[in-house]
This record gives C-alpha cells, structure tokens and sequence, in this order.
C-alpha cells in the first residue's frame, strides 16, 4: 500500500542534492527524437530511485522520466515516497514554464503511487504537491478486501 500521508518537506539541501540525482539520471535519457533530455529523482524510505525519458519511434509509447523513476521505486520494494524530483538537460532557448511540468499522466501516476511527495522542478527548485497538479485526482474505490496475488510455483 502507498502512503497518502504528507511527510515533512525536505530542507534546501535535501532537494539540492536529489535534483542533482535527476540531472544524473538525465545523463541516460532515451532522447533521440526530442533531444530534451529529462531526469527523475525519488526519494522514498528506503533510498532514492532514478528514471529518465525514454523515446520510442511511435511517440505514444514514450516513457517519461517520472514514471521510470516511480516504477524503479514501486519495484523495488518502495511504499512511501516523500519527494520526487525532476531535471533537465537541453533547455531549449524558447523553453516556456508549462513544458517544466509533468504531463497529465505522469500527474495521474503520481496520484495511484506517490500522492502526498513533494514534487520539485529542478530549474528554480520550485516546489508543487500533486493538489497543485492534478485537483481532484481520478481515483477508484478502494477494494473491499485485498486482492490476493497468484502464486504460482514453478517446478523444475
Ligand atoms: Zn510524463
């Protein structure tokens, strides 16, 4: 189960340092049709988890940096992210404040898996909750009972 709960925000050094995780993590960005590299920082209990953008030839299939970097944390046991940071690399000249922003899903993302993180834009450190983002957040209702997993063993 993620966590809902708004964790304290993280001091000016704290997000300094994961910002210069996400610009890292932009140093391995997928970008060879945009060339706008992008990079993610998460910030969980348990360490922080990096994604970066990764291009397809068929654009919709295009993965952005914040939904690597939730998945990274998702998959490695993580169940409570308290910030998310995002970076950039090739800034162009004409760069306007909006394409700083996660696009509607990564917002949508952000709500199922890190809903209470401190969501910080790199360039400026600017600092957003996902109520900023993405107010009244689609959602569905919680299952009553909890979906059990499959296991299924594999015999050798
Ligand atoms: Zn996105």
């Amino acid at each position: 189960m993620v966590s809902e709960t708004f964790p304290a925000s993280l001091h000016a050094k704290e997000r300094e340092k994961l910002c210069s995780f996400a610009a890292c993590a932009a140093e391995r960005a997928y970008a060879r049709y945009s060339h706008f590299r992008v990079g993610a920082a998460v910030l969980g209990l348990r360490g922080t988890y990096l994604g970066a953008n990764i291009e397809n030839a068929s654009y919709g299939l295009s993965l952005c940096a914040e939904r690597v970097a939730l998945a990274a944390a998702l998959t490695q046991g993580e169940t409570s992210i308290r910030a998310l940071a995002i970076a950039f690399l090739d800034v162009p000249s004409d760069f306007a404040v909006n394409e700083a922003l996660p696009c509607g899903a990564c917002r949508q993302w952000i709500a199922e898996l890190a809903p209470g993180a401190e969501i910080i834009i790199c360039p400026g450190q600017r600092v957003l909750r996902l109520s900023d983002l993405l107010p009244d957040a689609f959602r569905l209702r919680e299952p009553e009972q909890p979906i059990e997993a499959e296991v299924t063993h594999v015999q050798g």
